[in-house]
């Protein structure tokens, strides 16, 4: 299972004599002045599914903001990899990453894809955000049930104890009926899941590109518990026509997730509507809808987040955003709680390091325009990573300079 200390032994090269007890203590000062809370999976643990909302392990509704990850070419599949999401947490305040999979790419290399999710899912445990697998077909996932069931099997072996995973069966159906072919296949797809993984949500797409939620709301799932549906939109197609169906859909209770969404027109690309996208951010505010902007890419299209160049270790400037890579970057931050972490409050050293195992962290990123990265080491003590220090982290240093 990944966890953040095994990124950890590269800090371990570093000379003993670095370690001043004053560099710590700073860190510890930092700390306890910012804000308090633990990472996302810690602070909501699983979710579930309840009525019409997703909700936290104490029942209450949340809403999560982050990004999807872009499965069709190199644009956006260089950014598969840890330092993205160190990055698109730390700095973008992501608390969701979702990982499109193409099932063409995993049925030519499914070990390579499997390892693909793995290396994100790992880094999403060890920022202790969401992860959302997203079985990236458009039409025809029925006529490869067993492909997909063998993909989300893996993944449900690999990670279905942690609270971290959700499992998106088919991204967007398109014409086939949800009767007769889109609902036999998410159930063929959530009973192999549930047979690893008995709790963790399944999000399954509808017909008309994941649009027609109110027709599922209808006629849903009930084979298994925790399951939601899946809603896309494009700001500058789908407006209130959509919210009206939406809102329909979460009447007859089922949940929603909007596991992608665009600022621009349906193809991705053309007019970016800010104002639109700020009503539907409003609308899935107050319905604590999840979300995932598509996409991390760096190509040029209007909802790509990120011009050509931009590097694929994350640290992105103002200058490396889109317009629609900075409205979004700006709602995110705005909205979700920030990821800073645990407060360290304790009158010692040792009260700090017991607090922090407590809280089961593996590394607490102080912000505050500091870099420093508070960790437990392999002897379990308590050190900090100063800004530049040679670890993963270094390459983050930018961050609060923007
Ligand atoms: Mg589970």
């Amino acid at each position: 299972m990944g966890t953040g200390l095994s990124q950890m032994p590269k800090i371990q090269s570093r000379p003993a004599g670095h370690w001043r007890a004053g560099a710590w203590i700073a860190a510890l000062l930092l700390a306890v002045a910012a804000p308090s809370g633990a990472t996302p999976v810690q602070q909501y643990g699983l979710l579930s599914v309840k009525g019409n909302r997703i909700v936290d392990k104490n029942g209450n509704p949340v809403a999560l903001r982050g990004m999807s990850l872009y499965c069709w070419s190199t644009a956006g599949t260089q950014f598969y990899n840890a330092n993205t999401v160190n990055w698109l947490v730390r700095d973008w305040k992501c608390n969701i990453i979702r990982i499109a999979i193409l099932p063409g790419s995993y049925q030519g290399n499914p070990t390579g894809e499997i390892n693909k999710v793995k290396t994100v899912v790992d880094a999403c445990i060890a920022n202790g955000i969401y992860a959302v697998v997203d079985w990236h077909s458009m039409d025809g996932a029925q006529n490869n049930v067993q492909s997909s069931k063998n993909f989300f099997t893996d993944l449900a072996k690999a990670y279905g104890t942690t609270p971290n995973i959700m499992y998106e069966t088919w991204n967007e159906p398109m014409q086939e009926s949800w009767a007769t072919q889109i609902k036999p296949y998410h159930e063929a797809v959530i009973q192999a899941i549930r047979a690893v993984d008995p709790d963790n949500i399944i999000i399954c797409g509808t017909r008309n590109w994941s649009q027609d939620m109110d027709e599922a709301s209808k006629n849903p799932i009930t084979i298994s518990t925790n399951i939601a549906y899946t809603m896309h939109y494009y700001a500058a197609t789908h407006k209130q026509a959509l919210r009206d169906k939406a809102t329909t859909a979460l009447k007859n209770g089922i949940a929603l997730m909007v596991t992608e969404y665009g600022t621009a027109e349906a193809t991705g690309s053309g007019f970016l509507d800010a104002p639109e996208s700020h009503k539907w951010w409003d609308f899935l505010d107050q319905n604590f809808i999840s979300s995932c902007n598509w996409s991390v890419a760096a190509l040029g299209e209007t909802t790509a987040a990120l011009k050509p160049g931009a590097s694929a270790a994350g640290g992105w400037t103002a200058a490396n955003l889109s317009p629609s890579g900075t409205l979004v970057r700006d709602e995110i931050r705005a909205k979700n709680p920030d990821p800073t972490g645990i407060a360290l409050s304790a009158p010692s050293r040792r009260a700090a390091l017991l607090a922090f195992r407590r809280a089961g962290a593996e590394w607490l990123w102080t912000g505050g325009g500091d870099n420093s990265v508070l960790f437990v080491d392999a002897r379990g003590r308590l050190r900090v990573a100063p800004p530049g220090s040679g670890t993963d982290y270094r390459k983050e240093r930018s961050y609060g300079n923007q």
